[in-house]
């Protein structure tokens, strides 16, 4: 291993040869360093192609006015050097930041550099597809070196994979070569959908050969350490989930820029929000005979003396005339971040009708819902402070008709305004006891939750206590009502586990599996059935992070008067009046922790618990049992289908599965 300060002088050694390097191309190219900044160079150069864009033409910065003072971050003349952009679908930055920088620093800027997005097919398409369109079109096309077959075959020069020009080159990849990302200094660091990257790589669960090589993040900007100085890195992503968002973290990291825009009406400076802080949207529609009227779509200003109508159109206006303001101090100098959702689609892309439109078809379901927050709003999924207070769920805790018998913990009569529609059960196995809680459900994931039990004893043995204790409640009516369905933890004493679930209909083994997240085998982030071949039965594999966050914003969920609702009330969790703080104290056990950066690491948010949580792992289950149930008929719905012949269906909703369950209520229910 070279010495710290052997690694100094190479660095510095790099440097000087870049330096140099830089002088060679000046007097090679003397046309290449008066473009001054990347916007100057885009709007001299850029042509954009009918293929990509719906817009054509010379590029023009007025139809994402937003984008130029991301992209001059780039420009030789900004002393900035990391650039965050947190961002919703069609706000135009692949075309005005990603490409424009690149096609920059092969006209005016060389030097080594990586564009990386989510994998390698994805980096060596946008190269195909947008990439080569551009070189083309700005008449870079003479700056690239032709294909040359190299020693063992390898090509260089003009690939997908990479481009050789005069001072640099440019390689496309997928964050998960770890030999790549290690392998040469590189000045620029393009990344792309980063929440889209694994944690760590070279190592799964399954694969236990190869060591973990670690952050591929982490990797990547270690390339860039030789170029310290003069070294620029875009992180770029639409966010995921908050709790593992790489791009959160680094927007946070920076100094949080967001696009003010005028009103046209009273000019108060203002940014674009989907809705206020008390929940109230702030695009205005109606709806008639059910579909959505496009002509009321509308923005309202968020200046209460004004409060006029914004339309779609008026972006052409207000654009041009917004600014970004920094709203926080940034962790590190010459970091910047922005944040711009699709609210800002320039005119021509993303309208807000469309939004509306989106928002109608998703407002009801989860999994939809998470991709217009992600991909709309650019935000992750979550609200911020995620774990609700110990208090909320005190809170929800009903005095008055909902009860729980002292005897059997069990709850006997649910209020009269109660309406479930199905029975739920999580088990959650330790060595000495089983916890158990029995959850009936509503429309909308409205909640009852009809008992917590402990069932001691050792649970080694399918024979003994807590196992008889188990069945039993299986099989027993709760407050009137028979189990639906239920799961139970596998993870402890897994044999005993699958005989007992092999024994009974509608109990399945369950599993957390932090994987499933970035399988992309599975149909579902959320869900995965797999065959236990040898006992001939399937078992849950969950996304617990996803469950712990839908449960902890279902726990969220208030009237504005704070009182427990009698109506439905989607989401809503009714907890009975014997329920204590203890109980409480469990089930908001988890709390998202920053976990401090190691050595090599980052710091990142992480799960971590406080005090014992199984009241918590037995919600999770008991939810994740709907959603096997509703993961049964989306399946069977498919198969009618295909049955029939017919190739595109509609997908099932979690619409479609309550409406079933109410026809299905009035006679039995037919899960198999
Ligand atoms: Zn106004």
């Amino acid at each position: 291993m070279p010495s710290k300060k052997n690694n100094e002088a190479w660095r510095r050694d790099m440097e000087r040869r870049y330096y140099l390097e830089i002088i060679d191309l000046v007097k090679a190219f003397p046309s290449a360093l008066p473009v001054l900044t990347v916007s100057q160079w885009a709007e001299e150069h850029r042509i954009l192609s009918p293929a990509v864009t719906p817009m054509p033409g010379p590029f023009r910065w007025e139809v994402a006015p937003y984008m130029r003072e991301i992209a001059d971050c780039f420009s030789e003349s900004s002393p900035v050097q990391k650039v965050a952009v947190i961002k919703g679908a069609q706000v135009a930055f692949t075309t005005a930041v990603l490409e424009n920088v690149i096609g920059y620093i092969i006209a005016a800027a060389p030097g080594p550099a990586m564009f990386i997005s989510s994998d390698k097919g994805v980096a060596e398409a946008s190269v195909e597809l947008r990439i080569d369109a551009m070189i083309e079109s700005a008449g870079l096309g003479d700056r690239i070196f032709a294909q040359v077959e190299k020693a063992h075959n390898k090509k260089t020069g003009d690939t997908k994979a990479r481009k050789d020009f005069a001072g640099g080159f440019l390689m496309a990849l997928g964050p998960r070569v770890g030999a790549k990302l290690r392998s040469f200094p590189i000045r620029y660091l393009l990344c792309d959908e980063l929440d889209a990257w694994p944690e760590q790589i070279g190592s799964t669960s399954n694969d236990a050969k190869t060591a973990s090589e670690g952050d591929p993040l982490v990797l990547a900007e270690k390339r860039t350490v030789a170029f310290e100085r003069i070294r620029k890195i875009l992180y770029g992503s639409t966010p995921l989930i908050r709790h593992s968002s790489r791009i959160l973290e680094l927007f946070e990291y920076g100094d949080q820029r967001y696009f003010y825009v005028p009103c046209r009406h009273c000019l108060r400076m203002q940014i674009l929000r989907w809705k206020d802080k008390d929940g109230t949207l702030r695009i205005k529609y109606e709806e008639k005979d059910g579909k959505l009227d496009l002509e009321s779509v509308h923005y309202i200003c968020e200046n209460p003396e004004c409060g006029k109508p914004w339309k779609n159109s008026d972006k052409a206006w207000f654009l041009p005339r917004g600014e970004w303001r920094p709203t926080s101090e940034n962790g590190e100098a010459n970091f910047r971040s922005y944040h711009i959702s699709s609210l800002y689609s320039p005119i021509g892309m993303r309208s807000w009708e469309d939004i509306c439109l989106e928002w109608l078809h998703v407002k009801d379901e989860p999994l939809k819902l998470k991709a217009f927050i992600n991909t709309v709003l650019g935000e992750p999924w979550e609200e911020k402070g995620e774990t609700p207070k110990t208090e909320k769920v005190m809170a929800q805790i009903e005095a008055g008709e909902y009860h729980i018998d002292k005897e059997t913990g069990e709850v006997l009569a649910l209020p009269p305004t109660a309406n479930p529609l199905l029975v739920s059960v999580g088990a959650d196995v330790q060595a000495d006891r089983i916890e158990v809680e029995i959850v009936a459900w509503g429309i909308g994931f409205e909640s009852w939750s009809l008992g917590y039990l402990s069932l001691p004893g050792p649970t080694d043995d399918i024979n003994s206590l807590p196992w008889k204790a188990l069945q039993a409640a299986l099989m027993e009516r709760h407050a009137d009502l028979q189990t639906d369905f239920a799961l139970v933890d596998c993870g402890y004493n897994t044999d005993v586990v699958y005989d007992f679930c092999a024994s009974l209909s509608n109990v399945l083994p369950v599993k957390g599996d932090p994987g499933l997240q970035e399988d992309k085998s599975s149909k579902s982030k959320v869900l995965r059935l797999s065959d236990v071949r040898e006992r001939g039965i399937q078992r849950a594999d969950i996304n617990v992070d996803y469950f712990k966050g839908e449960i902890y914003g279902h726990i969220r969920k208030g009237t504005e008067s704070g009182q427990t609702p009698i109506e439905p009330f989607p989401g809503f969790c009714h907890f009975p009046a014997e329920y204590t703080r203890r109980y409480a104290n469990m089930l908001t056990a988890e709390r998202r922790v920053l976990q401090p950066a190691g050595r090599t690491g980052r710091a990142k948010m992480v799960w971590k618990q406080q005090g014992r949580n199984e009241a918590l792992d037995c919600r999770v289950y008991a939810l994740a049992a709907l959603y096997v149930m509703f993961r049964y008929k989306a399946d069977e719905q498919e198969a009618w289908y295909r049955e029939k012949g017919i190739k595109e269906f509609p997908h099932y909703t979690w619409a479609d599965f309550w409406d079933f369950i109410i026809a299905a209520k009035k006679a039995p229910i037919d899960l198999s």
